[in-house]
């Protein structure tokens, strides 16, 4: 695995592009990452792939209850989606943070 020296950009392909496909820079941009950098990558991948997969569908819990809050059927169902709007909210922001903190522990990539 390599990474680009001017933006992160991490290359899973034996084979090096010319340009860094994110940053576009050239020449001599890719150094290769140590082994145990690469296995704390590699570790955390499956787990990062969940967090996402978990923000997707937290997002949508949020549209549908942000529809049920606007469709206010009765006092009690008005609350309910509202109350799942806000944790929904809360959960997104904690996963949010999960990511960040993957990001800065190099469990990212
Ligand atoms: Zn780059």
């Amino acid at each position: 695995m390599y990474k680009c020296k001017e933006c992160g950009y991490l290359h899973w392909l034996e084979e090096l592009p010319e340009r860094c496909p994110k940053c576009l820079s050239k020449g001599e941009v890719f150094v290769e990452i140590e082994e145990k950098a690469e296995n704390k990558i590699e570790e955390s991948l499956y787990t990062n792939e969940l967090l996402i997969e978990l923000m997707d569908n937290l997002n949508k819990v949020l549209d549908i209850s942000a529809e049920g809050m606007n469709e206010k059927l009765d006092d009690d169902c008005y609350k309910l989606f509202t109350r799942v709007y806000k944790n929904s909210i809360e959960m997104i922001q904690a996963v949010k943070a999960e990511i960040a903190a993957h990001v800065e522990d190099d469990k990212w990539g």
